[in-house]
């Protein structure tokens, strides 16, 4: 019975040998699949070829040639023609917040009448919307609840459809500063808001960075400064003394984690970079000594332009969207959004893609290149931008970024060349992760 048993799963495995498995959950099969590419930039920065051709194998690349291969050379490949289309690597978004795109008033209110499940699935549901528009890997930059951390085991499992997550866990940040759930609320439900993301002092700050790394996050988020979307009228400067920012950088990197920092003031962009931040995200003002510990630490600045999209759709909408304190603020970040890259990209500042999706629209990822060329990017380099170098910025350059022997097989294609209008890459036809098509082909 056994025998007849392990014969029929046998048989079975033998049948789905083939290659169309494309579409069934789980990691890819270790089939051979050619695609032949009009023009490939494989190697974001340098010039793309044309006429390509990608030999991949059990969802990673195995080779790449000039000049479309023979399909005969590889029994059973499966052929995928995108003749007519530009290939390049799956785009990264280096700052999302999976867990919801409603912000506002609206967000504040779904914070109290949802559940984590409730939450659970708009996640997925946006994780399936970020994939479907290209990006086949996010930094999740801030989720109290544990909801985007199971996402990332999910996809990764091939349970949901979604890119490769690379989870922050929960935001750091202190008491009243940019990550305190209880701003805005009254005195009942502040007292039911969770606070063990918040810290004050070198011990707590410690404490509250060893806190996240038990919760298995891939990388610590912490501001240094206030936010334009906390409900609060204490402006977007530093909030956070030295002995803070240095615990909470210090112990994080203590155990190998990169630290994504939140900050808008160039006070608390100074402290970041001083004490060993890996990023800046949002980096609003800057000054020259800014640019400076930019240069000497080496770290990205990560512009998340995207933002003053959601606050303009939003307030088109409802002019009520948001709090009085937090619209003062906003009104601030759309008038001042994108001098901070037109200042650092001469500079030669490291520039990393990243939306802040959340507050913008998810899927909509990539109307932040239209933006980061409007401030002075070249397209070449708003797409490494998206590709090697958040792949660096993520510590995944041996993985993903660039399409070489080794690295996963995360493609898109578009019809157009990005290269000369990066506009048409917010229509993404093509899509695979790890070796699988999710869309076209
Ligand atoms: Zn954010």
């Amino acid at each position: 019975m056994i025998t007849k048993i392990f014969a029929a799963l046998l048989a079975a495995s033998a049948l789905s040998a083939g290659p169309a498995v494309a579409q069934s959950p789980g990691p890819a099969a270790p089939d051979v699949t050619i695609i032949h590419a009009g023009r490939l930039l494989d190697r974001p920065g340098q010039a793309p070829r044309t006429a390509a051709s990608l030999i991949l194998r059990g969802g990673k690349v195995e080779a790449v040639r000039d000049g479309y291969v023979e399909a005969a050379a590889y029994p059973g490949a499966r052929v995928i023609d995108l003749k007519d289309r530009f290939v390049l690597p799956g785009l990264i978004d280096s700052h999302v917040h999976l867990d919801s795109d409603r912000a506002g008033v609206e967000g504040m209110l779904s914070a109290v009448t949802e559940s984590t499940a409730d939450h659970a699935y708009e996640a997925q549901m946006n994780a399936r919307k970020t994939l479907m528009a290209g990006f086949t890997t996010v930094r999740n930059l801030g989720n109290g609840d544990g909801v985007t951390l199971a996402l990332r085991d999910a996809t990764a499992r091939g349970w949901v459809d979604g890119p490769r997550i690379i989870d922050a866990g929960n935001a750091i940040s202190t008491s009243s500063g940019h990550m305190d759930g209880r701003l805005g609320f009254n005195d009942d439900i502040r007292t039911a808001v969770p606070t063990t993301n918040l810290c004050d002092g070198t011990e707590s700050c410690r404490q509250a960075v060893r806190l996240q790394i038990s919760r298995g996050v891939d990388v610590i988020k912490i501001a240094t400064t206030g936010g334009v979307n906390s409900v609060i009228g204490a402006g977007v400067g530093r909030q956070m003394f030295d002995d803070e920012a240095r615990a909470l950088i210090e112990t994080a990197h203590l155990y190998g984690k990169k630290v994504a920092v939140h900050a808008h003031g160039a006070d608390g962009i100074k402290l970041a970079l001083t004490y060993g931040a890996d990023s800046i995200e949002h980096g609003t003002i800057m000054d020259e000594e800014t640019i400076r510990l930019f240069l000497k630490s080496g770290a990205y600045y990560v512009p998340t332009l995207s933002t003053i999209n959601g606050y303009l759709e939003r307030i088109a909408k409802d002019p009520n969207a948001y709090a009085p304190a937090v619209r003062a603020k906003i009104d601030w970040r759309i008038r001042i959004t994108g001098e901070s890259l037109a200042r650092s990209v001469p500079r030669g500042v490291k520039i990393a893609f990243g939306t802040d999706a959340g507050v913008s629209k998810h899927g909509r990822n990539a109307d932040e290149f239209e933006l980061m060329v409007k401030f002075g990017m070249t397209p070449a380099a708003a797409l490494q931008a998206a590709t090697v170098n958040a792949a660096d910025l993520l510590g995944l350059s041996d993985q993903i970024g660039s399409l070489e022997p080794g690295k996963a097989a995360d493609i898109i294609a578009v019809s157009g060349d990005p290269l000369n209008d990066v506009r048409v890459l917010k229509d993404v036809g093509f899509v695979m992760k790890a070796g699988r098509v999710y869309k076209g082909g």
